[in-house]
């Protein structure tokens, strides 16, 4: 067995393989930015998206070879993401809700016949999923979810509400949470959305995200198959926190694209625009900000990494552990103490990741608009965009504020846990 717990291995070296990629994600991004720009401005799902993604395998990035996608490490998935993220939020969330808290939950936790069964048709685009978890009266604190099954002995009945899905008003497949009734376990399942007994609406009016839709899904009595429990009965919450490491280092690596952007774009104006006898650029105020910019952008760019490296780790893990363990799931938690350090880690550097990276994120949007004056604040501006897509990624994923106390209490120990 590997030396897993060597928690400072890191190699942020790319291969080949793994340059050409991130070039023809580049390569992706530039074809879709005219019509992401014509889609944001009409609120509509930008169409090309999941053809041009589909043509380079990003939609099953780091999804196992075995099931169509590339079979790439979470650092390569991840400095894909940054790249997207550049494009904007909308089209990154998209993507954190198809692949980091909707196939990788699959990958992570799913066997072998709901792998093959549902992943293979996500990596080709034929089937987009997405992540219901937050409820109008749970949000922060997904543990007081009521949405509730029924075991009626050969397939379960849903019965509840879900709000703020990513995907939701076109995904074919989700994952839910559920608290069984009569047993308070909460349990994770498989929904395929085109199950009768289920109605989607789409949340309007949302401030920025405009690109990507979300949904209210309302479960009416809903069939499920019994073969679509997601592990075991009472590991629902436990799937679901997984999933939230992977949404929240998409989010951070996302939000270094938002920055990187912001940067390309005030470098080009405040070259070109004088005021007072010079181009704003010889301005000592705007070199603030812009130096500002460009350290936020490096500060989160090693806190992205480190996290994605210590996530890679457990997936390795993982992988190794499923293989000599034909019960592993039953066996993953107990008394493992690999798997519970190498997870705390991963969980402990992707909230870091995130809080930092996304107030950044945020902040820098803030400055680039400053750095443009009233050439900023027009829906048409790129800043702009990010301005409004970014307010949302400090609530997401985790609101910050909860990360805040996670993080505290990865210090401090879980007798002092604040939420
Ligand atoms: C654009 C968008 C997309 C989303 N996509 C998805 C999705 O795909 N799937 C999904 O399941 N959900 C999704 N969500 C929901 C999101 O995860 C929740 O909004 C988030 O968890 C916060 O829940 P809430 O909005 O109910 O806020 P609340 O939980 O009501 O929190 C309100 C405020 O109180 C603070 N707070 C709460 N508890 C504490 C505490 N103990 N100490 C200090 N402060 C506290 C919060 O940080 C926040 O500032 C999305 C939300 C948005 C806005």
């Amino acid at each position: 067995m590997k030396d897993y717990l060597n928690l400072s291995r890191m190699n942020f070296e790319m291969s080949k393989s793994q340059i050409d990629f991130i070039s023809k994600v580049d390569n992706s991004c530039r074809n879709l930015r005219k019509f992401e720009e014509e889609s944001y401005l009409l609120e509509k799902f930008n169409e090309k998206l999941i053809p041009e993604f589909n043509k380079i395998g990003m939609l099953g990035c780091p999804i196992s070879k075995q099931y169509g996608g590339l079979g790439y490490d979470m650092l390569t998935y991840l400095l894909s993401i940054e790249r997207i993220g550049e494009e904007g939020s909308s089209i990154r969330t998209f993507l954190s809700a198809h692949t980091s808290i909707g196939q990788l939950v699959l990958q992570n936790w799913g066997n072998e016949e709901q792998n093959k069964e549902y992943l293979t048709n996500t990596t080709n685009g034929k089937s987009i999923m997405g992540f219901a978890l937050t409820e109008p009266e749970a949000g922060s604190d997904p543990a007081s979810l009521v949405t509730e099954y029924e075991d009626c002995g050969t397939y379960f009945v849903l019965r509840g509400k879900k709000h703020w899905i990513g995907n939701g008003t076109f995904a074919k497949i989700i994952t839910t949470y559920a608290r069984e009734k009569g047993t308070n376990k909460i349990s994770a399942f498989i929904v395929e959305m085109d199950s009768q007994n289920i109605e989607t609406i789409e949340m309007k009016n949302k401030m920025g995200l405009l690109t990507v839709k979300n949904a209210e899904i309302f479960f009416n009595n809903c069939i499920i198959p019994k073969k679509n429990l997601i592990g075991l009965k009472g590991q629902g919450l436990n799937i679901a926190y997984s999933a939230l490491i992977d949404g929240r280092l998409s989010v951070a690596a996302g939000s270094i694209g938002v920055m990187q952007d912001c940067l390309n774009e005030v470098v080009t104006y405040s070259k070109s625009r004088k005021q007072h006898g010079s181009v704003i650029a010889k301005k000592q105020l705007i070199q603030h900000h812009i130096s500002q910019i460009a350290i936020s952008i490096e500060t989160s760019k090693w806190l992205v990494y480190r996290a994605g490296c210590a996530r890679q780790k457990l997936h390795e893990y993982l992988i190794e552990f499923k293989t000599n363990n034909k019960t592993w799931i039953s066996k993953l938690n107990r008394d493992n103490e690999i798997y519970k350090k190498l997870r705390f880690e991963a969980d402990r550097l992707a909230a870091i990741a995130k809080f930092h990276a996304t107030n950044t994120a945020f902040d820098c949007a803030n400055r680039s608009i400053q750095i443009f004056g009233s050439a900023g604040y027009k829906k048409t501006s790129r800043v702009a965009k990010h301005f409004l897509d970014t307010r949302a990624t400090t609530i997401y994923e985790g609101t910050n504020e909860v990360l805040e106390l996670k993080i505290a209490s990865a210090i401090l120990g879980n007798d002092y846990s604040s939420y």
